[in-house]
């Protein structure tokens, strides 16, 4: 029998899996091919986080985390409107609570404005009180530009997008073997009732937590990729604020601090956290995190109290920065494999990687024209 032939397959159908097989379909068509393990789009990372869609604040100049961000942002922005997918512009507070803390304001104003974001300004206590007057703060940074998003309604966007160009989408398949072949690869998947083998010119490797995996398997150099673990806890009642509210961050990468989110019906939930984990798929939130919680909201939201919190839900970055290690930025090369530039890696694409989602797309591009 003969081998079917793509000439572009994409490994995984998560947010940026779907991004980048939008942005390829109308060129190939039925030669593209969009793989996913799972029976649906976006059941792991993509639908187990904040749904904020950074400014690109906090990425050191230059780093793929800061241009993607802020590229990405102004994508989405563009293709929400008109499309119906849910998407509101609240703006967010990162907000000093202790006199050393506001030094870090100015810093990170900088660091934002030399990325690009814009409508960055400070405000002072009063400015914080009238804006969001359950906050308690010495000072704020403000970011208007930044929203939260409909990320279920984005990937279905993207899906549509992809079978309309007539690209063929298989669920309920595992990548299970990659390897080169000729001037290209070959694939071999699982499905629910036995296994098919594919030869596919291109790949696109965006599968996530098993991406390094993939790319192993193809006996490429790659990085140790870390679980880290994020929990939220939601808040019962009304909110008591309209904006995003975050703290100024912690030191050496340990995530963005527990803040508060708010999604498209209102409701508030407070996270995540970060913790390393063993497994990808490590989704517990532990009832003893909610006094780490507590006392890291009082801070700065004082009205909200312990037994306000319920645990929610959890999800797990596939990060290369270690516990140990400074900042790391997202890696995506074309790598040399089968002899040309033909297995376009896409690892540890934590956040801000739903914001990025469509200018990761766009980069991934670059390598075919
Ligand atoms: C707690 C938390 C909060 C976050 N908050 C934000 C935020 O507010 N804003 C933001 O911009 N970003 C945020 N992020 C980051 C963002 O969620 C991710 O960067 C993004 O979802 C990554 O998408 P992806 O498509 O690369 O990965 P995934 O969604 O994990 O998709 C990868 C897909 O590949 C599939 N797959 C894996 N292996 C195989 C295989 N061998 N064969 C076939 N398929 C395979 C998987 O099933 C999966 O569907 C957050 C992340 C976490 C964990």
């Amino acid at each position: 029998m003969a081998v079917e032939r793509f000439a572009v397959t994409i490994i995984g159908a998560g947010v940026v899996g779907l991004a980048v097989a939008a942005r390829l379909a109308p060129r190939f068509g039925g030669e593209l091919l969009l793989v996913e393990r799972c029976g649906k789009f976006g059941r792991e990372t993509s639908s187990r986080n904040s749904e904020v869609v950074h400014a690109g604040i906090y990425y050191p100049r230059n780093s793929l985390k800061a241009r993607l961000c802020v590229a990405g942002r102004r994508r989405l922005k563009e293709l929400c409107r008109g499309r119906g997918i849910g998407w509101r512009q609240l703006g967010k507070l990162i907000v000093a609570v202790e006199e050393d803390e506001e030094e870090e304001l100015s810093r990170l104003l900088e660091s934002g404005s030399e990325n690009g974001v814009e409508g960055l300004r400070l405000l002072g206590a009063d400015a914080v009180g009238r804006l969001e007057p359950a906050v308690r703060a010495r000072g704020a940074l403000f970011s208007p530009a930044t929203a939260i998003i409909d990320s279920h309604g984005l990937m279905s966007f993207f899906l549509y997008q992809v079978r309309e160009a007539g690209a063929v989408v298989a669920f309920n398949s595992t990548v299970e073997q990659v390897a080169a072949a000729g001037d290209g690869f070959s694939l071999r998947c699982r499905t629910g009732d036995g296994e098919f083998t594919f030869f596919s010119r291109q790949v696109v490797n965006a599968a996530g937590h098993g991406a390094a995996e993939l790319s192993r398997k193809l006996g490429l150099p790659t990085p140790r990729v870390y679980p880290a673990r994020g929990c939220y806890f939601s808040c019962r009642g009304r909110s008591p604020v309209a904006r995003l509210i975050y703290p100024v961050p912690p030191a050496r990468g340990r995530g963005l601090g527990i803040h508060a989110t708010l999604d498209l019906g209102g409701r508030l939930r407070f996270g995540p956290d970060l913790e390393y984990v063993e497994r990808a798929d490590d989704f517990r939130v532990p009832e003893g995190l909610r006094e780490k919680f507590a006392r890291a909201v009082a801070r700065y939201l004082p009205a909200v109290t312990a037994d306000r919190l319920d645990p929610d839900m959890a999800g797990v970055r596939p990060r290369l920065q270690g516990p140990e290690d400074d900042f790391r930025d997202f890696l995506v090369r074309a790598e040399s494999a089968a002899g040309f530039p033909g297995f376009i890696n896409l690892l540890g694409i934590e956040s801000p990687g739903l914001t990025a989602a469509p200018a990761l797309a766009d980069m991934v591009a670059g390598f075919f024209s």
